[in-house]
């Protein structure tokens, strides 16, 4: 018991660490449009169903739907629409301007056995595509993605590239390998 104890204590460490490594280098600029906050270490037992709890109005809602069908193909997971319950992951989707000036951000706690996306009244007035896009964005950062310094995927932390299109609907083979065991 004693053994047990003392190696899950070093395990939880290592995942605070590496948790703030990720904070640190987290991009910050200004012209980001999504920005992400990670204020809490170890994940929790995983269950393939994730219940997302959508409190955002029409201007969001089939994007979002469109996001969950996308990123759960790269997760494996069984996102639904509906409020959330005990023992079931959870993201909360939120309209809010707590955003850090960006379009959305999201953030995790207790084990990311919770996640919120914020969602903002900025991001709100710009097209489908790039509704979705940051969408698609925030809900890979709610499953463990970080951000992409180049513009090859849905992890671009801008709304558009530098060609000035929307970042390729996809995600790299790096971020599918986290996206795949979160
Ligand atoms: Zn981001």
């Amino acid at each position: 018991m004693k053994t047990r104890s003392i190696r899950y204590a070093s395990l939880a460490i290592t995942q605070v660490l590496s948790v703030a490594a990720v904070t640190l280098t987290a991009p910050s600029t200004p012209a980001a449009a999504a920005g992400f906050d990670w204020t809490s270490p170890p994940r929790q037992p995983r269950s393939s169903v994730v219940y997302v709890e959508e409190h955002v109005g029409a201007r969001f809602d089939s994007a979002l739907r469109s996001s969950i069908t996308f990123v759960d193909r790269y997760t494996g997971s069984d996102m639904r629409l509906g409020r959330c319950r005990t023992g079931y992951r959870c993201i909360r989707v939120v309209e809010s301007n707590a955003t850090r000036g960006h379009g959305g951000w999201t953030t995790s706690t207790a084990g990311r056995a919770t996640s919120e996306i914020r969602l903002s009244a900025t991001l709100a007035r710009k097209n489908w595509n790039t509704r979705r896009s940051i969408i698609d964005h925030e809900l890979g950062h709610a499953n463990g993605a970080r951000h992409n310094p180049k513009c090859t995927s849905r992890m671009w932390p801008d709304y558009r590239c530098r060609n000035g299109r929307l970042p390729a609907r996809t995600f790299t083979r790096a971020e599918r390998a986290v996206l795949a065991t979160w």
